[in-house]
């Protein structure tokens, strides 16, 4: 039996898609062989890559004078990707609102100045600072957000408008919303959450500021060099990308991000009402920052929260419990992610409830 799956990483696939990944898994586009098994120089692979790349740019609006590429090492490598690529007089800002945040910023203080000028961590990371208030350093050479905090369950509404290129960890939240790309210097994205298996991370880079990499940097992690080569510079991770291609497909059959994200509001209010309703379950996060990607939520004891994710797992509901930082529970509603998924978890909680008050 399918389960619904509310991991936040690596998460649910649209059902479509993996049927459709399982049929074509012995004989893909006539070759005979898997997706898995050509070279990656053969045509039919390359077409897949070009249908990633134009999907993305097609999807999410991306302006022609940006590179859209796909490499590997997962978003904690482009951590140290982002400095070696911009960090050209040695100070940059970052805006430290999540436990991945923070790892950004550690990353930033190994190549240069990483200024922190803006933290959550006073309240647990319950909500995200004015970014109008926040003092932008002079001469950055960027400023660093992480647009969803995939942990703690907030994330940005409104984005900083800074003088520096602004740079965006979307790893739990690409594709989740429109964005207006041209704001952004650099959005990067590990594929795990809301796009396609582990093991590509997808960078949206403007193309006149990635031309002078560091000298240090490596090849592997030049994205000029990545976007010149087409993402094919080396063996690409071949399964992933042509993964995130079909539930790119899948999205742009289903109406695009604007009709995903309605679905999804529609799926995260009906949770956050319900939790809000109710006196038994809470969630910390200041309102108008909750996440529609990720909803932590508590009973109030451990013991409980125990029971909760055990009880859940036996009903088919699974991998609801917290991060080990939060505790609690947490629900991942990434866009694959069904609306009977979401009211079969509120029938639960419902459920749970009346046994355990
Ligand atoms: C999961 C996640 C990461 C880490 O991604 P890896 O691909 O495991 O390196 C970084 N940032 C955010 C926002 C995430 O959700």
């Amino acid at each position: 039996m399918r389960v619904y799956n509310f991991s936040a990483g690596p998460s649910t696939l649209p059902l479509e898609v993996l049927k459709k990944a399982q049929e074509e898994l012995l004989d893909f586009a006539g070759t005979g062989m898997s997706v898995t098994e050509i070279s990656h120089r053969d045509k039919a692979y390359e077409a897949v890559v070009r249908d990633a790349e134009a999907l993305t740019r097609e999807l999410l609006g991306v302006p022609d004078d940006y590179a859209v590429i796909f490499v590997q090492g997962g978003a904690s490598t482009q951590f140290a990707a982002v400095p070696l690529n911009l960090m050209h007089s040695g100070k940059a800002d970052y805006i430290v609102t999540g436990n991945f945040a923070k790892k950004a910023w550690q990353e930033g203080k190994i190549y240069g100045e990483a200024v922190k000028i803006g933290d959550s961590s006073d309240k647990v990371y319950t909500y995200i600072p004015d970014v109008d208030k926040l003092e932008y350093s002079e001469g950055a050479d960027y400023v660093h957000i992480t647009s969803n905090n995939t942990i703690f369950g907030t994330r940005y509404v409104k984005f900083p408008d800074c003088k520096a290129p602004l740079v965006a960890d979307m790893s739990s939240d690409i594709f989740s919303r429109e964005i207006d790309v041209s704001r952004f210097g650099v959005i990067y994205a590990g594929a795990q959450k809301n796009l396609a298996p582990a093991g590509v991370t997808i960078v949206i880079a403007k193309r006149s500021l990635i031309g002078d990499p560091l000298p240090v940097c490596p090849t592997m992690l030049r994205w000029k060099v990545q976007d010149e080569n087409g993402s094919l510079y080396n063996t690409p991770p071949a399964f992933s990308i042509y993964m995130a291609d079909l539930v790119l497909r899948n999205l742009k059959e289903k109406g695009g991000v604007k009709a995903i994200n309605e679905v999804n509001e529609y799926k995260a209010g009906l949770l956050y009402d319900f939790i809000d309703n109710s006196s038994f379950y809470r969630n910390d996060v200041v309102p108008e920052f909750r996440s529609i990607m990720n909803v932590p939520f508590v009973t109030g004891g451990a013991d409980t929260d125990a029971k909760f994710v055990a009880e859940a797992k036996k009903n088919g509901l699974v991998s609801l419990k917290g991060h080990r930082l939060v505790g609690g529970m947490r629900a991942s509603i990434y866009n694959a992610m069904p609306v009977e998924g979401v009211k079969a978890l509120i029938e639960f909680m419902k459920k749970f409830e009346l046994e355990n008050k």
